[in-house]
């Protein structure tokens, strides 16, 4: 018989799930809370790991799409110091694809393509039914049973509430998001700054990234340890307000770092959550989680290629087993929760490193992860 299945979320979790178990002849249903797919901006390129996000791809059969559609170039790095003298300008070769990167919306597009997703769909609740199943409840005041519902709804899941009372704790670390578009012709020095890939400056405590995507756009990310509660006295929807903010907490850096900031046009507030490294919780007939609902992580470029691996495994474990929808969830689970604990304790010393107190730090981790 077959199962009506759910997932919560079309982040690149919920996508890579259905993607595969459509592959394999299994239709599920893609709740997503957005009214499209273009509802709000997609966010910055991720970079696909082999043995992981691209794995993934491998197993929905879109590995070569991927490929054309990817940028090696741009795992480029260049750090800098925060006078702007160049410590690592590191490139990939040509025939590296060790972790090329993918704009988020490419990303997405690929995944989409045939799968039917029901947009505006918002999850408010997931309540595990008595003999297994669940019931999905909705913002509209709809419900709807399913024999399983995967909650990849990413940092605030609505579904994890069903497995686990653990909610999501602030890192002590802060983000600033913004952006720069046609960098190549408005801001060519800045283009030649970036390169093909980022560029990076860690301080005391604080550092200033930026990332090309394509077609010239580019996003910049100031991240800082603040206490959660520092900008009581600023405006957050004040664009100069913030922007006089975060060149007062980067003053004295590299004139090209801050034009980074200065030519930003618009900011957006991350402060960084994460769940406990190694958070699992005892399994629930009907419920499952996968990719930040899970095991929200620092930003480190693990959580994307997380969400999308675990995806696609559920969906193969449910495709390729038994029959049995609970046994394939359980062994899915086991699985991903050993996987996710060793990425949360790296990105978790991670980030302790690249924002640090001593900035050697961030430039020993660099040397650690990149390869030579
Ligand atoms: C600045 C930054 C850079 C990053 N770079 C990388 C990188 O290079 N590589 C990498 O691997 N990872 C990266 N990450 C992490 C990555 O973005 C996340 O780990 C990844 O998006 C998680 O995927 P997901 O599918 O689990 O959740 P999400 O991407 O968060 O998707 C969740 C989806 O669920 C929907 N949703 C939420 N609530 C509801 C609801 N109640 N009802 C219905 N739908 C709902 C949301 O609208 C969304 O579409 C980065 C993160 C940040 C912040």
């Amino acid at each position: 018989m077959r199962h009506r299945i759910a997932v919560v979320g079309s982040g690149p979790g919920g996508l890579s799930f259905a993607r595969v178990l459509h592959r394999h002849g299994h239709p599920a249903t893609v709740f997503e809370r957005d009214p499209g797919p273009d509802a709000r901006p997609p966010g910055g390129t991720l970079d696909l790991q082999e043995g992981l996000g691209q794995l993934a791809l491998d197993k929905a059969g879109l590995l070569t799409e991927f490929q054309s559609l990817s940028r090696p170039e741009g795992q480029a790095m260049r750090i800098l110091d925060t006078d702007g003298t160049v410590l690592r300008d590191w490139r990939p070769r040509p025939d590296d694809r060790a972790r090329p990167e993918i704009d988020r919306r490419h990303l997405r597009d690929l995944l989409l393509d045939p799968l039917d997703v029901q947009w505006g769909r918002s999850v408010t609740q997931v309540v595990p039914g008595p003999t297994g199943g669940a019931q999905i409840h909705f913002a509209d005041g709809r419900q709807e049973s399913f024999d399983l519902a995967v909650g990849a709804d990413g940092a605030w899941s609505r579904t994890r509430p069903a497995v686990s009372p653990v909610t999501p704790h602030y890192t002590g670390v802060t983000s600033f998001e913004t952006f720069l578009d046609d960098v190549d012709t408005r801001h060519p020095d800045l283009a030649r700054l970036i390169g093909d890939g980022s560029v990076a400056a860690y301080g005391a405590n604080r550092s200033v990234v930026a990332q090309r995507n394509s077609g010239g756009h580019v996003k910049v990310y100031a991240k800082f340890r603040a206490p959660l509660d520092w900008h009581t006295n600023l405006d957050l929807a004040d664009v100069e307000a913030v922007r006089a903010s975060l060149l007062a907490l980067f003053d004295g850096w590299a004139a090209p770092v801050l034009d980074l900031l200065r030519h930003g046009t618009a900011f957006i507030h991350r402060p960084l959550y994460t769940l406990p490294v190694s958070h699992t919780w005892t399994h629930v007939p009907g419920v499952t989680l996968l990719g930040d609902a899970a095991h929200l992580m620092p930003p480190l470029g693990a959580g994307a290629n997380l969400a999308m691996l675990e995806g696609a495994e559920l969906a193969e474990s449910i495709a390729t087993g038994d029959g049995d929808l609970d046994d394939a969830v359980r062994a899915f689970e086991e699985r991903m929760w050993a996987r996710a604990g060793r990425w949360a304790q790296i990105t978790t010393a991670g980030l302790e490193r690249l924002v640090s107190p001593d900035p050697a730090e961030a430039l020993a981790q660099f040397d650690a992860v990149q390869p030579s």
